[in-house]
């Protein structure tokens, strides 16, 4: 199928040929015919990088009266970032279709210049939700005249919290709009919204619903916590063409993680929430423009960052929940491109992966870290195709020949070729000359090479589950519960492993012996709600502490033998009671 059948006029078709597109994408297929008709409300199911702001920006902007100067399409979008995006690519659609004014409307930024825009005239407005709703009260935008509707990424909305916002916008428009969404994922809470605001909609597919890209690899490798920060260096140098994003838990975890990559060397900067505006919008434009190779994210910065040809996304841990994992990942293997998502996990995390495998219904590869060797292979490579495909500027080069030549005049050619290549590759050789080889089995065991030397016990082999008197009761959910955990012990959350949350206790899993006696030591005699914090060992059978005499994890696993009776807890016996009726929200550490 070509453009030009799908129906669309002539100056959308000058644009996409100008635009280099040359074949429909799957959504566009199959939701341009559709929504050119102007008759029905539509619900497309499909992952981001598929093509979809072409798919409701072209039949939006051939429905568009241009002479009408009232506002026809509202635009919802998640992010500044993607709002920005869809402005971008509705204007450079719109190129040949005369003055048709597509406004922006985003917080975070002085809202009189987008007021002043507005009042210049507004055929579309592009809006994330919060924004747009001061707008109207404002009444910088009236939305009685709007015809049509459009919700992008409506999950990522819903994620985000604009719920209530967006039943507010939906509400205030008229009966006869048509309202076209847009999600890459069906959670109950988009189907509500497309069940309350739209009438019989066309539904459309691509690809599995909850699922991501095909073209997508997904991958992951079991390592000791403590091994996290070397295991993500050694794939970055395993990779040196890698183009990606790591996510970590929580804002902290990103940062700390950036700060010590970038003192080792990496071209790495961290994106999270504790960054201004214009912070994050410098992180961003030396993503875009390649002068950083990794960005380390927490979920909530990265969401609608849309960059093309991302090689992998990598995650330090898995994410909460299988929603975010495919946003997460669907930020690479965009617009028909390859893809890897990377998880390195721990071993405690592989049940956690076998069901995350079951929701996405796709399988994840094991891929082991490579070793040191295989490293300096592959840098070797590297630097031996730079000087295979470098450019050679010859007449800047010539002024300084005779000079260079005189210099290397003493060495065979078999020497100087040597002395090149060592010139980078002696920090992979210093790095990984004798590094030792860090995979674990799934089940939590040293890699065949691994050194084993002192007889030590490998920390990720012990198992330590934390009991403590603070449940959902105190947070708002488990990532409050993980935040609250990190800002008041001041441990990352990578070190924490699985969370039990109960009502007003909790069991969870720490990896590592001294970040354990660390969360025992700083939120021991702590208050949360009036109440003094208790936390030890749960003494469980998920304990592995007991009998670890080559243990020097310090005093911390005494307190296992003051026998906390964990039966006692879940049967209630003991008060644990809220003193207070506010819930800390600890959410917003994320
Ligand atoms: P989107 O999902 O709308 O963010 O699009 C992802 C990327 O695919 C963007 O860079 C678009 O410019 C590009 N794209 C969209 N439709 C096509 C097409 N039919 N052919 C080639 N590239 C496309």
């Amino acid at each position: 199928m070509t453009f030009n059948e799908l129906g669309l006029d002539h100056e959308l078709l000058k644009a996409i040929e100008t635009l280099g597109f040359v074949q429909p994408s799957p959504i566009q297929e199959k939701a341009i015919p559709v929504l050119l008709s102007g008759e029905r409300d539509f619900v497309g199911l499909a992952q981001t990088g598929t093509g979809k702001t072409a798919a409701f920006g072209l039949p939006l902007l051939q429905q568009l009266d241009i002479f009408n100067p009232t506002v026809q399409g509202i635009i919802l979008c998640p992010t500044r970032e993607l709002c920005m995006q869809i402005t971008k690519d509705l204007q450079v659609f719109a190129k040949y279709k005369g003055a048709v004014h597509i406004v922006p409307v985003y917080g975070g930024v002085s809202i009189s210049n987008q007021i002043r825009d507005l009042k210049r005239g507004a055929h579309i407005v592009v809006a994330t939700p919060g924004r747009l709703l001061d707008h109207i009260e404002r009444g910088t935008i009236k939305l009685n005249t709007v015809r049509f509707a459009i919700l992008d990424e409506a999950d990522e909305m819903l994620n985000m919290g604009f719920q209530d916002d967006i039943n507010d916008i939906l509400s205030q428009t008229t009966k006869d709009k048509h309202v076209w969404l847009f999600s890459a994922t069906m959670p109950k809470e988009v189907e509500q919204i497309a069940r309350k605001y739209m009438n019989n909609p066309e539904r459309i597919t691509i690809g599995k619903v909850n699922a991501t890209a095909e073209n997508l690899e997904h991958q992951f490798c079991v390592v000791s916590a403590k091994d996290m920060n070397k295991v993500l260096a050694r794939f970055i140098d395993y990779y040196p063409e890698m183009y990606g994003i790591l996510f970590c838990r929580t804002k902290r975890d990103t940062q700390e993680l950036a700060n010590k990559l970038m003192k080792d060397g990496y071209n790495v900067d961290a994106l999270h929430g504790d960054l201004s505006q214009q912070q994050r919008d410098t992180v961003m434009n030396r993503f875009r423009t390649r002068n950083i190779q990794m960005l380390i994210a927490t979920d909530v910065a990265a969401r609608g960052i849309d960059v093309n040809d991302v090689t992998h996304v990598l995650h330090l841990n898995l994410p909460d929940d299988s929603e975010n994992y495919t946003h997460r990942s669907g930020r690479t293997a965009r617009a028909g491109k390859s893809g890897i998502s990377l998880v390195i996990i721990n071993s405690r995390e592989t049940g956690k992966l076998r069901s995350l495998e079951g929701r996405i219904g796709k399988k994840f590869k094991k891929v082991m870290v490579p070793t040191g060797k295989e490293i300096c292979e592959k840098q070797l490579f590297s630097l031996i195709d730079s000087i295979n495909n470098a450019e050679v500027d010859e007449a800047a080069v010539a002024t300084y020949m005779h000079k260079v030549f005189t210099e290397f005049e003493k060495f065979s050619k078999e020497e100087l070729i040597k002395r090149l290549i060592s010139v980078e590759f002696n920090r992979y050789l210093k790095l990984y000359g004798k590094a030792p080889d860090l995979n674990l089995s799934d089940s939590g065991k040293n890699g065949d090479r691994r050194d084993k030397r002192e007889g030590t016990q490998d920390r990720s082999e012990v198992s330590n589950e934390l009991f403590i008197n603070v449940g959902a009761m105190d947070v708002n959910d488990k990532s409050g519960f993980l935040a609250f955990l990190c800002d008041v012990s001041g441990v990352s959350g990578r070190d924490i492993g699985r969370i039990n949350l109960k009502d007003s206790y909790s069991f969870f899993g720490v990896e590592d012996v001294e970040a354990a006696n660390k969360i025992i030591k700083s939120l021991n005699g702590e208050e949360i709600e009036g109440r003094k914090i208790r936390v030890e060992f749960s003494g469980g059978a998920g304990s592995g502490n007991s009998g670890n005499s080559n243990n020097k994890g310090g005093g911390g696993f005494k307190s296992k033998g003051r026998g906390f009776d964990k039966s006692k807890q879940r049967s209630g016996g003991r008060d644990f009671n809220r003193s207070s009726g506010t819930k800390k929200n600890y959410s917003r550490g994320r």
